[in-house]
């Protein structure tokens, strides 16, 4: 794998992260934000982390499920690839796992609305007793933004986060919480 061609970003809630998202999951993630458009719509993200570095590598990124709902008012991921999930982390050996969600922002705006910390709240939830951190990718027609919950997160920093999220999110106020 050539880790150079993956574009690297940090988490604007937490920096101290490093998201390495490849250019494949990048091709997806815009060729079906593009096609879906001006409906949002999204998937889960495949890859690897490493807890120890604070990185986060996405590999692969998968399509909207025929249960999930996408309009241009939100999106809601539903459960019917989950068997598809266990499928691609077993046949890698586990190599690569779920690493979290990713969602179209068609219309713009690379941050987080109410629904999209409350469904990142719920995934740190499920995520953290294994000591993982919650990715969550929001792409808009020029960029892909990523958001890190990890289990350091507290849910009530989830919550100030997203107080503040109408003011510009600056590395300051992320080290505040
Ligand atoms: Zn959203």
């Amino acid at each position: 794998m050539e880790v150079a061609e993956f574009s690297s970003t940090r988490p604007a809630n937490d920096p101290g992260w490093s998201v390495r998202i490849s250019p494949n999951a990048s091709e997806v993630i815009h060729a079906e934000s593009n096609r879906c458009a001006p409906s949002e719509t999204g998937g889960y993200l495949f890859g690897r982390i490493d807890v120890r570095r604070r990185t986060i590598h996405v590999t692969r990124a998968g399509t909207q499920s025929v249960d999930s709902r996408g309009s241009a008012g939100g999106f809601l991921r539903g459960v019917s690839d989950a068997p598809f999930v266990r499928n691609i982390i077993q046949r890698t050996g586990e190599t690569i796992t779920y690493v979290g969600d990713w969602h179209s922002h068609p219309r713009g705006g690379g941050e987080p609305s109410i629904t999209d910390l409350n469904a990142a709240e719920e995934l740190r939830q499920e995520v953290s007793p294994l000591g993982l951190p919650a990715l969550m990718v929001i792409a808009t027609p020029r960029a892909l933004h990523p958001y890190v919950f990890g289990n350091h997160t507290a849910n009530s920093e989830v919550s100030i986060y997203s107080m503040q999220r109408r003011r510009r999110i600056s590395a300051s106020i992320v080290e505040s919480l």
